[in-house]
């Protein structure tokens, strides 16, 4: 058995300068993720630094923009969340179980690791885990990886439902660390994986998500987060898609779409959200944009299947928003 020290933090300061001086150290709060890495083998921190007691547990809504600490839990239940953010509502209620989403935080969700079966797996080689090992799932059982985004080093995906809403929502990520404070696109956190797929962020060590903040654009509130998977609960989506949608009259003036359980990263389907703006908002745009939102995809030996789910989640995703708010 490995020795791991534990530090508990009481600053945002102790914590990054704790975790930012050691290569071996890691923060660790809600523990769904951190724990799962270290007992299936993936990480070996030498030092956990707990940050659970740092005053990053608020949800606020300020009429403008939604406050997210990074330890804020069940986002989902913010009423505030329901009714102007309901894509994130819904991406939040989809996620994993009622007993993880219990104990998960905001900035723990986002920050998870790909659910690629060999990458969990060491008895197979990965490049995600150990770089220059290769990739198993490139010939190997591949119905859940990527269709976009990948490379032939990595084609997995990333897990998080948060993201996808969140990324449709123009959410920015607050960071801190040894070197100070930045703000991050959510759409800019992830990196593809090209030839160093270990490198799931742009985050370097020690730096800690501290906030998540989401402004209230025109498009928030009509907005909404469809989840396709194997079964109603506790599973990673084969296909999700956050929509969000602003009309003037029955013409659309702003649209986001973005897909999850594709890509290394919340894959935002450029070419379909242009062929939607400055046209009606009906069935036959909504289909087209299904149509053009699989454009350039890439599927591997046993997840063709995610073409036509996409084509057909994103006209569906795009229809419930109409019959949610009309
Ligand atoms: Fe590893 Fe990525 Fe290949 Fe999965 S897809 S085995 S995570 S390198």
């Amino acid at each position: 058995m490995r020795p791991v020290a534990y530090t508990r933090a009481d600053t945002v300061e102790t914590a990054v300068r704790t975790v930012g001086a050691d290569p071996g150290a890691r923060f660790i709060a809600g523990g769904t993720e951190v724990l799962n890495l270290i007992r299936e083998g993936q990480d070996a921190p030498d030092r956990l630094v707990d940050v659970n007691a740092l005053p990053l547990r608020y949800i606020e809504f300020d009429g403008n923009t939604l406050h997210i600490g990074a330890l804020a839990k069940r986002v989902h239940d913010h009423p505030d969340v329901l009714e102007k953010f309901p894509a994130l509502a819904q991406a939040g209620a989809s996620a994993a179980s009622p007993q993880v989403r219990n104990m998960a935080t905001a900035a723990g969700n986002l920050l998870q690791r790909t659910r690629c079966g060999y990458y969990r797996d060491r008895r197979f080689p990965c490049n995600r885990r150990e770089p220059g090992s290769g990739c198993a799932a490139i010939d190997g059982i591949n119905r859940y990886n990527a269709i976009f985004g990948g490379s032939e080093h990595c084609i997995a995906v990333h897990p998080s439902d948060l993201a996808v809403a969140l990324t449709a929502l123009d959410a920015v990520v607050h960071t801190r660390s040894r070197g100070g404070a930045r703000m991050i696109p959510l759409a800019e956190l992830y990196r593809l994986p090209g030839d160093q797929p270990q490198a799931e962020t742009v985050l370097a060590h020690g730096e800690m998500v501290t906030a998540i903040n989401v402004p209230h654009k025109a498009f928030a509130s009509r907005s909404h987060y469809l989840k396709v998977r194997d079964r109603a609960s506790f599973a990673f989506a084969l296909v999700s898609v956050a929509v969000a949608v602003h009309l003037q009259g029955d013409i659309v003036s702003d649209v986001r779409i973005v897909l999850g359980g594709v890509a290394p990263r919340p894959w935002r389907a450029s070419a379909a959200e242009s062929v939607l703006r400055g046209e009606r908002f009906d069935d036959a745009s909504r289909r087209a944009a299904g149509r053009a939102a699989v454009e350039g995809a890439v599927p591997r030996a046993h997840n063709g299947f995610k073409v036509t789910m996409v084509e057909h989640a994103v006209a569906r995703a795009l229809s419930e928003v109409e019959a949610d708010h009309g």
